[in-house]
């Protein structure tokens, strides 16, 4: 085992999504998951049908205990629901977490199109959240609302990673899984330049936690010291075989699969 991510996220009761995907995807790359929890969810493949809030002050003390004693090499963000929780995990990175790398997923929907965020709290991720991350990593819908801007072709994913770089990440990787198309591709731009990942798509309607492996996946590369570029291409992999072994299981969209083998 190498490597250990901290992740900041909601638990997914069906185990697609959120918490559970991160930490079968961190297990499953060979590195240490630790978890803070921002909410539960109740949740099946065929929707979300609560949401239950963590208070702000015990999400911070679950971040700052394990950052305490077992440390961390990355910290990996994702359902952060409302405006009171960015706030606190974001003053939590710069205290406890101050100096590692972030991995921030925006999490705003559920793949069958729940709203996870509140949309009053997407300025905080904005301002607050999006100047502290090394990597962010939005999909189309979550790129438009961040950026301002309409995605509906691959130039579109390259304006919109654009916009979102003057915003303050280190890297942006804009994933084009939602675009029509029998390939997929996914822009990642930093400061040394763009590079745009192109695979064929898997046409499946079992993709539920995609999102959040993916953020996990590439967390769990930088905290076992890959490059970036690399760490994306792993994560990239992995993901596209979950969805090729995705067990089938629920009568809406479900889960992808963990248990495939990996080259950690
Ligand atoms: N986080 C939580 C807690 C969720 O429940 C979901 C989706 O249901 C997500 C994140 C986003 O999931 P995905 O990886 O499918 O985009």
């Amino acid at each position: 085992m190498q490597g250990r991510v901290l992740v900041v996220a909601g638990s997914d009761s069906g185990g697609a999504a959120g918490i559970q995907a991160d930490i079968k995807t961190i297990t499953a790359l060979g590195a240490y998951a630790m978890t803070a929890i921002t909410a539960l969810t109740a949740q099946n493949s065929r929707g979300v049908f609560g949401v239950h809030a963590v208070p702000v002050d015990f999400i911070a003390r679950q971040m700052q205990l394990v950052l305490d004693d077992y440390g961390a090499d990355v910290v990996k963000t994702g359902m952060l629901h409302a405006t009171e929780v960015i706030e606190t995990v974001c003053a939590t990175l710069d205290g406890a977490a101050a100096g590692l790398p972030l991995v921030a997923d925006p999490v705003m929907f559920a793949k069958g199109g729940d709203a996870l965020l509140d949309t009053a709290a997407i300025g905080a991720l904005r301002a607050l959240l999006l100047p502290r991350a090394y990597l962010l990593t939005p999909n189309r819908r979550e790129a438009e609302l961040l950026a301002g801007c309409p995605i509906d072709s691959v130039d579109d994913l390259r304006r919109a990673a654009e916009r979102l770089l003057e915003l303050g990440p280190s890297a942006v990787l804009v994933k084009g899984g939602h675009l029509d198309g029998e390939t997929v591709s996914d822009v990642l731009l930093s400061r040394d330049g763009e590079q745009v990942f192109t695979h064929t798509r898997v046409a499946s309607v079992h993709t539920g936690g995609t999102g959040c492996s993916l953020a996990s996946a590439i967390a769990s590369g930088l905290a076992q010291r890959l490059v970036l570029a690399d760490a994306v291409r792993r994560g990239l992999d992995y993901v596209q075989q979950a969805i090729v072994s995705a067990p089938g299981f629920g009568g809406g969209r479900g889960p992808v699969d963990h248990a495939h083998t990996v080259q950690p």
